[in-house]
């Protein structure tokens, strides 16, 4: 079992969070990471559960996307909520997930996480760009569970 705080050092942790808010800066999105050990249930499923716990899916606008990781088992899935589906294509989904995988299969998870949350960001920056009245509705700690 891969120790959580082995996983991503402090530092890892601070360099994700600023990646986290860099892309804030430019879109209305919210991105949050989820780490944990390993999914007990589908790794879908276990992600939309994670979605909901972390009342991702109470954006005002629909905005939301979850980077949800089972470190024991090295898998990874990229949830984006409801008006994300509707504005982006398919596309994006693969180029995000293959921008993680190539690092995460080297080990180097943290620049995997960073690569995800970057190109997220670009992609929401199209379809939701920030605004002055932009809140921040969701902590961009990383979450663990
Ligand atoms: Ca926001
Ligand atoms: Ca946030």
């Amino acid at each position: 079992m891969t120790n959580l705080e082995a996983f991503l050092s402090t530092q890892d942790e601070k360099d994700i969070i600023e990646a986290i808010c860099n892309a804030e800066d430019k879109t209305s999105g919210e991105i949050r990471v989820h780490i944990e050990h390993a999914s007990n249930k589908a790794l879908f499923e276990r992600a939309l559960e994670v979605f909901h716990y972390l009342k991702m899916d109470e954006t005002e606008q629909r905005n939301g996307v979850l980077i949800y990781v089972a470190i024991d088992n090295r898998q990874f899935i990229i949830y984006g909520d409801l008006a994300i589906n509707e504005k982006v294509d398919d596309s994006f989904w693969d180029t995000t997930r293959d921008a993680m995988q190539s690092q995460f299969r080297i080990g180097n998870f943290k620049q995997g996480l960073i690569n995800g949350i970057l190109k997220a960001g670009e992609e929401l920056k199209v379809h939701f760009p920030w605004n002055a009245s932009d809140i921040d509705e969701l902590p961009n700690e990383i979450s663990k569970g």
